[in-house]
């Protein structure tokens, strides 16, 4: 169901706190909007359930900043039932669906294949609906799971490219310290048409592969840290026809507001640090991204 605002009535006056306190606080408030851009681009991977305002303020965030277009990722069978339900009620919004790399072997543990497979069968009837884009976020995450739960991993994730390619959605793929086998499964398989690698966290090497088989790579407000420099040499190999952006949020706050919750208004300071990266105007960043958004997801 889609958030609503809280209606009551505004709150009362606060005591003062210690400065401590205050200083704190002010660390986690939101970062100011940003200036707005000139050309509209997408955030191609967000997270409005997990995030503090209502989706409602949300959008109107993003779309008083230029960002027009929103993917909103479900995690898990109940968070992908919600995306769809937010896409279906707001044109700015389009849905993907997925068990996360993270949730198929959580499943495994509790209720074995047969439980695993009844989520995915449900994934799949959602998947099939118009304002389902894509099949994701699915993959390997070898740093959050363990040895025990590669083997439901990988069978979810062969489980969604072919669903993906059943249905001819785009396939979104999270890959944490796991690049060998995603490359490998998805040779394997057989990548969908329309592949989008998310908060992409490969080296230039894999970026020059990425491209040489057409596959998108979606940069994450990381790519604004300053520990960050293979991730700005892959923006730097990878095809500005192939780019596109992101926050991820509400994880992965873009630089100089680490700490502090990240949303969808916040994809403009990542843009503009990426078009610094490659030297390009913002604007011509901006179009190629709008344009390789749409195509990515078929919208
Ligand atoms: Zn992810
Ligand atoms: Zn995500």
């Amino acid at each position: 169901m889609p958030h609503s605002a809280p209606q009551g009535p505004s709150e009362p006056e606060r005591p003062h706190r210690p400065e401590r306190i205050e200083r704190r606080a002010r660390a986690q408030e939101p970062p100011p909007l940003p200036e707005p851009l000139a050309v509209p681009v997408a955030d191609s991977h967000t997270h409005l359930d997990m995030q503090e305002p209502s989706v409602a303020e949300a959008l109107a965030a993003a779309s008083s900043v230029g960002v027009e277009t929103l993917v909103q990722v479900g995690c898990d069978l109940e968070r992908s039932r919600w995306a769809a339900q937010v896409a279906a009620d707001h044109e700015s919004v389009w849905a993907a669906v997925a068990l996360h790399p993270n949730e198929a072997p959580r499943l495994a543990a509790e209720g074995g294949d047969g439980l695993l497979d009844e989520a995915l069968a449900g994934i799949g009837k959602l998947a099939a609906l118009p304002e389902v884009l894509a099949v994701g976020e699915t993959g390997l995450d070898y740093f959050r799971t363990g040895p025990e739960g590669v083997e439901a991993q990988q069978r979810s994730f062969r489980a969604h490219i072919e669903l993906a390619k059943r249905l001819d959605k785009a396939l979104v793929i999270h890959d944490r310290e796991a690049h060998q086998d995603v490359l490998r499964i998805l040779a394997e398989e057989g990548a969908p048409e329309r592949t989008v690698f998310h908060c992409y966290s490969g080296d230039a090497e894999m970026a020059q592969l990425c491209a040489a088989k057409g596959w998108f790579m979606s940069f994450a407000g990381n790519v604004t840290f300053k520990n960050a420099r293979p991730l700005r040499e892959a923006l730097a190999v990878a095809p500005p026809e192939l780019v596109l952006v992101e926050t991820d949020a509400p994880f992965l706050t873009p630089a100089p507001y680490r700490g502090r919750p990240n949303a969808p208004y916040l994809i403009p300071v990542t843009l503009r640090a990426m078009a610094e990266t490659l030297g390009m105007p913002e604007t011509s960043l901006a179009t190629h991204v709008a344009a390789n958004t749409a195509r990515a997801f078929g919208y």
